[in-house]
Parts: structure tokens; C-alpha cells; sequence
């Protein structure tokens, strides 16, 4: 429903981001979407981005992502009465606790060593986002690895340097297997293909002057054929 609402721009339609092939009028038809919904026919339900936006929307991400989860949540606890810090942490926060169970699954497959300085890793392994949460909510267990606080602390939600890029499609391509195992076991969520798109959707559209964490304080220019080729 809200998609036609999004682009009226003084009474009059606009279609700056996307075209959908239907209109206000979807809303008295309820029986149609239901009907879709359950046979996948009835209307063209897709929804057509105008050229050149998903690039943008890639782009700004990190900036946009913010702002749509902070009116989100400011909007649903209003409604509800709830507080706005504890229901945007809930909705859209990541659960540390949670990912602990993964931990020793990981760390045992990275031979107790950091996974972006391959230091010795003591108790204070710490499970990392490879593509940070800020930049995509990715919590399938090809998108997560073990480092150390100083390694996870420095990275932040920075997107990792093409080695590192290298070195985690190595990891879950060779050690899927083993990566599934370890979901397996607790009752992890796994989607590589996901995952990977996600990947090919930050990396393949870097902006110009993109600098991405290399190690501690250090960062470089994007390889993009480098990119590319692990990528593929
Ligand atoms: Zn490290």
C-alpha cells in the first residue's frame, strides 16, 4: 500500500525512484493481492526501479539506512506507547548474546586466529559482521567471523579491504561445508547466495575515492578488478 503514496508530490504522482503497476485503488482490492499472493497471478506486482536509482540508493546506504530505521521505529512507538531507543534496538539492533553461540564453531575454523590479522585470539574473540550490520543486516553465518576487539574495534562499519574480500569468499567457498555444520548445530540462519549478493551490491558499485579498512588505523583505495574477479 504505501508505494503509491511514496512519489505524490502536491496531489500529483511522481516517479523520480520507481514505477509499480498499480495505484491507490489497490487498496480496495484486497481479494486481488490475497488471490496473488497465494497463486502469484492476478497483477504485475513488480516493483521497477528508474534508472541509475538503485546505484544511489546502494550509495547512500549507510546514510539512508539510519534514517528510515530511526522515523520507523519513532513512528511504530508512537502508535504503541513504547519507548523509541528500546523498540529500535529491538527491531533493528544486533543481539550479541545470540551470536555467541556461534563463536567456538567459527573460532575452532580459524584456528583461534583473528580472521583479518591472523593474531593469536585469547577469550576476547569477538564475532564480526565481514559486510557490517550498519550496511546491510546480515546475520547468515557466511556473513560472520572472529577478530579480535582491536581488529573488530578499528574495522567498525567500514567495508574490509579487497584482500580481506578475497580471503572470506575463499573461506566460504572452500569451507562451506563445515560453515552449514556449524549453523546446523545451534540452528544458525545460512543463505551464501544472499550473502554474496549483498557483497557484489556494496563492492561491485564502490563511489570514486571509496577507501576501504585495511588494518588498525590503515585504509586504501578499492582493486576493482581484484574485486571483480573474487566477486564473480
Ligand atoms: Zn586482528
Amino acid at each position: 500500500m504505501p508505494l503509491p503514496r511514496l512519489q505524490v508530490v502536491g496531489g500529483e504522482t511522481e516517479r523520480l525512484l520507481y514505477q509499480v503497476g498499480w495505484g491507490l485503488e489497490i487498496e480496495r482490492c484486497r481479494g486481488t493481492v490475497a488471490n496473488d499472493q497465494r497463486t502469484g497471478t492476478g497483477f504485475d506486482n513488480r516493483i521497477l526501479l528508474c534508472p541509475g536509482v538503485g546505484d544511489h540508493l546502494v550509495m547512500l546506504n549507510g546514510l539512508l539506512r539510519p534514517l528510515v530505521h530511526r522515523a520507523w521505529s519513532a513512528m511504530v512507538a508512537q502508535l504503541n506507547g513504547l519507548d523509541e531507543s528500546r523498540l529500535e534496538s529491538f527491531l533493528f539492533g544486533t543481539d550479541r548474546i545470540a551470536l555467541a553461540a556461534v563463536r567456538p564453531g567459527l573460532l575452532d575454523m580459524q584456528d583461534g586466529r583473528c580472521f583479518y590479522c591472523g593474531g593469536a585470539l585469547g577469550q576476547s574473540a569477538e564475532v564480526d559482521h565481514f559486510i557490517p550490520w550498519a550496511r546491510c543486516p546480515d546475520n547468515g553465518i557466511e556473513n560472520l567471523v572472529v577478530a579480535d576487539t582491536g581488529c573488530n574495534g578499528a574495522k567498525r562499519d567500514f567495508l574490509a579491504a579487497a584482500g580481506h574480500v578475497r580471503h572470506w569468499r575463499e573461506r566460504n567457498v572452500t569451507r562451506s561445508t563445515a560453515l552449514a555444520a556449524i549453523a546446523g548445530a545451534v540452528g544458525w540462519e545460512t543463505h551464501a547466495d544472499e550473502t554474496l549478493g549483498v557483497a557484489r551490491g556494496l563492492y561491485l558499485r564502490l563511489p570514486l575515492g571509496a577507501r576501504l579498512w585495511l588494518r588498525g588505523p590503515d585504509f586504501c583505495p578499492p582493486d576493482p578488478e581484484g574485486l571483480r574477479e573474487t566477486l564473480a
